[in-house]
């Protein structure tokens, strides 16, 4: 459950209502959002549901104590109507610019990665990203360069000033790349890999969280909630593309993910229409068609030789393709920002399927 604060509500008053809530033995995960408090209430609840909601409606502050609907709790926007906003390095993701994640499916070497970051960086990129722990579906195929390939990434992003995403894929390497990296990925593969969840939910750098390519929104949000629950805020969620009987696609985007996501949560969200399509020419059309949707940004592949890729060469944009792309990007972004503002309304408002208010 919710414990809705008054407007009112003094923090001596915040203070005694989540001191009732550990005394019960659960515990109390509050947000002071810019209007009022809301603490959610989580553990296991069990037959004393009745008395905690009648001992909790009737402590001074307390405003209403709303049932939780929905198995995610600390995700959700009913505890966190704002929009949470991520700061990482320069950049900021979530508060309604445009956050472009580009660079390499793999970190080849020092020289491919320094090409493609200062390109990716003179032409509009926020965010430098570059796989060094490779999960590939064949054994026999480039597995990354591990620690190396984390050396270039860090050398790229000062050079650059972008900060750098790579993948994490195992709760053993969460110390060593969270060292080098600003932002950690966890790929589709491991989105129900609890124990790599609760690693990188006690890291102290953001996590952007890859949508299972088989797993329903709600078991993507249930797997946002156990790193947000084991205390790391800053979660990115990134739709990459599902699995169906389209055989044209690798994946096959869900365009729809991106406002249900934005209704149901108060994480950023970005596409990545590159492992959701597997085809260079049909990666603009669908970065532009995530962006119209309301998306925070993308994540894209670019290699200054795609044909050489050692992975993905055949999704990966070359440089003069992200050029395109981004100067279509930026006009789309600008559009949809344009229709979307309403100066009456909190930025969230667009976000939850209307008025704002009613939350
Ligand atoms: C990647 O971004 O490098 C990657 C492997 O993506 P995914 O986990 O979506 O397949
Ligand atoms: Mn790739």
């Amino acid at each position: 459950m919710f414990v809705v604060m008054a407007v009112s509500a003094t923090p001596q008053e915040v203070e005694a209502v989540e001191s009732f809530i550990a005394s019960e033995g659960l515990q109390a995960h509050v947000n002071r959002g810019a209007e009022r408090v809301v603490i959610a209430v989580v553990g296991e609840v069990d037959g004393r549901r009745e008395r905690l909601i009648g001992r909790l409606s009737t402590m001074p502050g307390v405003d209403t104590i709303t049932p939780i609907s929905r198995p995610f709790k600390l995700t959700s926007r009913e505890f966190h109507p704002e929009d949470t906003v991520i700061r990482v390095g320069g950049a900021i993701i979530g508060d309604g610019s445009l956050t472009v994640m580009a660079g390499p499916c793999s970190v080849e070497g020092r020289d491919q990665l320094m090409e493609v970051a200062r390109f990716v960086a003179a032409n509009g990129a926020t965010i430098l990203r570059g796989g060094a722990f490779k999960p590939r579906t064949s054994p026999y195929t480039f597995q990354g360069l591990g620690v190396e390939a984390l050396r270039y990434l860090q050398e790229a992003g000062r050079e650059t000033g972008l900060p750098v995403i790579t993948e994490v894929m195992e709760p053993g390497q969460v110390d060593i790349v969270a060292l080098y990296a600003d932002i950690l990925q966890v790929g589709t593969r491991n989105m129900q890999n609890y124990s790599l969840l609760q690693a990188v939910g006690r890291a102290e750098k953001p996590v952007m969280l890859k949508r299972g390519y088989g797993a329903t929104i709600e078991e993507w949000l249930m797997a946002a909630e156990y790193i947000v629950s084991a205390g790391n805020p800053d979660v990115i969620m990134c739709e990459r593309g599902i699995r169906t009987f389209e055989t044209y696609t690798r994946n096959t985007l869900d365009i729809s993910a991106v406002p249900l996501l934005h209704h149901l949560t108060h994480l950023p969200v970005v596409v990545d229409p590159s492992h959701a399509t597997g085809k260079r020419w049909l990666v603009k059309p669908l970065a532009l068609a995530g962006v119209a949707a309301g998306a925070d940004g993308i994540m894209v592949e670019v290699h200054p030789h795609p044909d050489e890729a050692l992975s993905d060469g055949e999704q990966s944009l070359a440089p003069d393709g992200f050029r395109d792309l981004m100067a279509a990007l930026t006009a789309v972004h600008q559009y949809v920002g344009g229709l979307y503002r309403d100066p009456a309304l909190p930025a969230s408002a667009l976000r939850i399927g209307g008025d704002a208010r009613k939350h």
